[in-house]
């Protein structure tokens, strides 16, 4: 009997998994994953989990007994290699071929290598896996001069992390504000301005043409204007590229990611794409198409692509949502990062709300430290409602009245 292959055994490809059983599909389900661990959640690697809060138990998104007891085959350590779409199998690294009556691809993103000599020394990380947070976890013991290459979400959690241990950290970054691509310039400055008074110094406008040093181990950034900066721990935080390779080799289409319909299916009705690896359609691009690296994201095109193959086929439509922690403070943020005509800043509670407007539209909201603020973002952006920019900016205007 053929059935359900997923390729990629992390947050999308494991939700997928699930709620096929949730949705009451019988048939194998088989998820091939090439790291040594059964899926676990990557947010904790750049927070909790390098902080020393939570272990790698704490990271799983489920017990090894989840997956014998939905009869989920979960196969780790193996990669697929290829995709045979006229046979309709995989083929392992082991050699061994998979039959699949239908494929979902969640193959995720790899970290985007940087091109300039010295990333080969040691001290040199990127952040994707449990292997590589535990890498940085025994380097940080020894480490006193961190150099973060890139000031988007992941190297500013590492940022914080590191300040809160008592590190010298120096963040270069080309942009000139921090978290530049994806939020408003009023949620960059609060971020660059609480990183600053942690003691943590930026570099903006500023580019790394080498790594340097010392018998094979990292000692200097060489920067573009000329100067160094000491480095014995550097982070390369500068985004990820989708894992497509296996898709494009099988005549599938791919433009940065997968290309998927509303329903997630590839240009193969027997093939899928979900997850940080899928380029889908969606209203709330600027234009058409995205691609999402979130755990948001993952979860829900996990779930959209199970109802499809257990008989309930509906387009996705979620709406996007995303958070960080940094510095103490908890940023949300819902809708797609989509450069805004104006933000308009709102008092909250416990901290501040930037609305993003698109001509009239409102494209984005961001949240600090306002959970309950966030979770009517949800309900406004999900609705296409536009509030505008006096209602937002007036504190007595009854924001979750109008999400109701
Ligand atoms: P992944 O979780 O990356 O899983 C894909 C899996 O497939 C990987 O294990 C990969 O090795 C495997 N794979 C790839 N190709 C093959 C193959 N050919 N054969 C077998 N296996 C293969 N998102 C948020 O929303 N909020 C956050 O705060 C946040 N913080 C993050 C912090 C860090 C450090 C990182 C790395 C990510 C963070 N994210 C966050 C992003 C979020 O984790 C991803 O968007 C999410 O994991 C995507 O799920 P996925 O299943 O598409 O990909």
């Amino acid at each position: 009997e053929t059935g359900i292959v997923i390729v990629g055994a992390g947050q999308a490809g494991f939700q997928a998994a699930a709620s096929l059983r949730e949705a009451g599909h019988a048939g194998p389900v088989t998820m091939i994953g090439d790291e040594p661990s059964l899926p676990y959640q990557r947010p904790p690697l750049s927070k909790a989990y390098l902080a020393g809060k939570v272990d790698a138990t704490g990271l799983f998104l489920r017990a090894p007994g989840f997956f014998a007891d939905h009869r989920i085959a979960c196969e780790t350590s193996v990669q697929a290699a290829s995709i045979d779409r006229a046979a309709q199998h995989v083929r392992l690294s082991d050699g061994r071929d998979l039959a699949y009556d239908h494929l979902i691809l969640a193959t995720g993103s790899r970290n985007r290598p940087l091109p300039v000599p010295g990333t080969d020394l040691a001290g040199v990380h990127q952040l994707r896996s449990i292997a590589d947070a535990d890498r940085i976890q025994a380097a940080l013991a020894e480490a006193r001069n961190v150099a973060i290459i890139g000031a988007g979400f992941i190297g500013l959690e590492f940022a914080s992390i590191c300040a809160a241990r008592g590190l010298t950290v120096t963040v270069v970054e080309a942009a000139d504000r921090p978290m530049a691509r994806a939020v408003s310039e009023p949620i960059a400055a609060f971020f660059r301005e609480t990183h600053e008074s942690a003691g943590i110094r930026f570099l903006f406008g500023n580019g790394v043409q080498a790594i340097e040093g010392r018998d094979g181990r990292a000692e200097a950034l060489q920067l573009s204007d000329g100067t160094a900066c000491p480095a014995d721990l550097v982070l390369i935080g500068i985004g990820v590229i989708p894992n497509q390779d296996i898709a494009a080799e099988a005549g599938l289409r791919v433009e940065d990611g997968i290309v998927v319909d509303s329903v997630l299916a590839t240009d193969d009705p027997c093939v899928s794409a979900v997850g940080d690896c899928a380029r889908f359609p969606t209203r709330f691009a600027a234009h058409g198409t995205a691609r999402v690296e979130s755990v948001q994201n993952a979860i829900d095109q996990g779930r959209c692509v199970a109802a499809r193959i257990a008989g309930r086929a509906t387009p996705y439509d979620a709406v996007p949502w995303f958070w960080s922690d940094q510095g103490g403070h908890k940023l949300q943020m819902v809708g797609l990062p989509i450069p805004s005509d104006v933000s308009v800043r709102r008092r909250t509670a416990n901290g501040f709300a930037v609305f993003r407007y698109r001509g009239t539209s409102v494209t984005g909201i961001e949240t600090v430290d306002s959970a309950a603020e966030h979770m009517a973002a949800r309900r406004i952006i999900a609705r296409g409602l536009s509030p505008t920019p006096e209602e937002v900016a007036d504190p007595a205007f009854d924001l979750k009245a109008l999400a109701m």
